[in-house]
């Protein structure tokens, strides 16, 4: 049984009242590890060291924050093996996507905003008869980083490493369910000297130790990833105390399939965004609208590939289907299933759970499901699943597919495929999602702004947005005439 500490004023500490949270692996079902469930002092510890820390840290020079967050890197970089598998471990999900997707993106994630931080510029604006305004931007002290259990160490790192890069000390509090490879990241921390104070991990359930942390006065801002729910909650109690908020949220994106397409590299792509990380990613596409002309060529090919998924232990390298979360969530994703039986729509393959054997015949694993038929009117067409789910939906024009892509509630992220361009561009502007892909599907660039609008979230991350967010603008006048 391995323990996790937390990791406060530069060191790995137990918890002050000595709780603990059985952490799953996901794919044994069973408990491999604890992890702290903080309370208020051991808040109060990383808060008094935070602020102990945070002059010095805010003082140092764009290019000596930046050298730390490249040698995290670096030394995550060295440790790339056993972050994977750690963090497979920890998910359930396949050993390659861990090594292929979560620890490079995470490293990439430092090294972007350790050099986003000296290649930034400030802005000056002049008016006639000698006045100039310029304006600087200054961290925002100590900010909260909240993140979920989907990609763990990659969405940790993406709050923390704009947050430090430009001077802020950080709370980072990751998800109770998934928090191995954080406390990994504090080791690394520790050895590459970064200075103690300036990230607290404090290791805790999200309605006792998260919800204080966002309530807490010294708090000056909350960077937060997770479901809608919690969101909602969040967002009350921190606009409550005027506190800065970003949200990144659920989605139930469409992915839009035009006639006209590349159907090779669609096929492909939308396997990958329908059952990526089975189905538990943000950005999947939990609603395919597929133009009726190609519909039923699309269903008998997409059915094909999908039977092709190798589910099994996700640790071995021929899985590309790993298990679900936690117990939880499996069964959350079967009573999706059990509404969608009831409504009288049926599942094409899929629609249950599948028992793995050898070391994973405990594991919780979901097979691929495709639903046809499913009534817009059922929770499984609104809500979004965060499973290997998908329903298929018949379309016949442009307008008719951008009526049915904006009929819900979120607004992250949708793909159009497509060869004509005005069909792209016109659907493009007209549907109201904040992430659109073009003949593609989450393909990153870090500059750019990332996030959903309606119940998918409020403000950017990113590129500058993070940048922002996580500092005070603060103009100067100067009148030198
Ligand atoms: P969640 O909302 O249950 O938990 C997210 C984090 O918030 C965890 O660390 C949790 O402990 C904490 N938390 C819970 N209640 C809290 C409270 N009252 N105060 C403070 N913190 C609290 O979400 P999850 O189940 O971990 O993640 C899945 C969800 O995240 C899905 O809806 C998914 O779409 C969403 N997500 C969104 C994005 C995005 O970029 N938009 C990316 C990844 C995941």
């Amino acid at each position: 049984m391995k323990t996790i500490f937390n990791y406060i004023d530069g060191k790995l500490v137990k918890p002050k009242k000595a709780n603990y949270i059985d952490v799953f692996n996901p794919s044994r079902g069973k408990v491999y590890a604890k992890c702290p469930e903080s309370s208020s002092s051991d808040l109060t510890l990383a808060i008094k060291s935070s602020k102990k820390a945070l002059n010095s840290w805010k003082e140092l020079s764009n290019e000596k924050r930046s050298k730390i967050l490249f040698n995290i890197a670096n030394e995550i970089e060295k440790k790339h093996k056993e972050f994977a598998i750690a963090e497979t471990i920890d998910n359930g999900k396949p050993l390659n996507d861990s090594r292929s997707i979560d620890v490079p993106r995470a490293i990439n994630n430092l090294r972007f905003y350790a050099s986003a931080v000296i290649n930034d510029s400030s802005e000056s604006h002049s008016l006639p008869n000698n006045v100039i305004n310029y304006t600087l931007r200054d961290p925002l002290g100590i900010v909260a980083c909240i993140s979920p259990w989907n990609y763990p160490l990659h969405l940790l790192t993406w709050k923390i490493a704009p947050a430090l890069a430009i001077g802020n000390c950080v709370i980072a509090k990751p998800s109770e369910v998934t928090p191995m490879t954080a406390y990994l990241f504090s080791k690394v921390c520790i050895k590459v000297g970064l200075p103690k104070g300036v990230l607290n991990i404090v290791h805790g359930s999200g309605g006792n130790i998260g919800q204080e942390i966002v309530e807490h006065p010294d708090i000056k801002a909350v960077s937060f990833t997770g479901g809608t729910k919690t969101g909602k909650i969040i967002s009350k109690t921190a606009s409550s105390l005027l506190k800065k908020v970003s949200l990144e949220l659920g989605g139930k994106n469409p992915i839009i399939v035009f006639d006209d397409c590349n159907y090779e590299e669609m096929l492909k792509t939308t396997i990958k965004s329908s059952f990526g990380n089975q189905g538990q990613i943000c950005l999947c596409g939990e609603r395919i609208f597929i133009q009726d002309s190609i519909y039923t060529k699309f269903k008998k090919d997409f059915v094909k590939e999908a039977k092709k998924l190798k589910i099994g232990d996700p640790l071995k390298s021929t899985t590309n289907q790993g298990s679900i979360v936690s117990k939880a969530h499996y069964h959350k994703i079967l009573s999706y299933f059990n509404a969608v039986k009831d409504s009288g729509a049926k599942f094409i393959i899929g629609g249950r759970s599948k028992k793995v054997r050898g070391d994973c015949s405990d594991g919780w694993v979901i097979e691929p499901s495709i639903v046809e038929d499913l009534s817009r009117k059922t929770k499984c067409y609104k809500e979004e699943a965060f499973g290997p789910v998908v329903s298929l939906h018949k379309f016949k024009t442009r307008d008719e597919v951008i009526q049915l892509a904006n009929e819900t509630n979120y607004g992250l992220s949708a793909s159009i495929w497509t060869s004509n361009l005005k069909t792209a561009h016109k659907v493009a502007q007209m549907i109201d999602f904040g992430i659109v892909w073009v003949n593609t599907w989450n393909l990153r660039d870090l500059r750019t702004p990332f996030g959903g609008m309606k119940d998918s979230g409020l403000g950017r991350e990113g590129g500058k947005e993070s940048i922002r967010f996580f500092s005070e603008p603060k103009n100067v006048c100067i009148n030198y005439s």
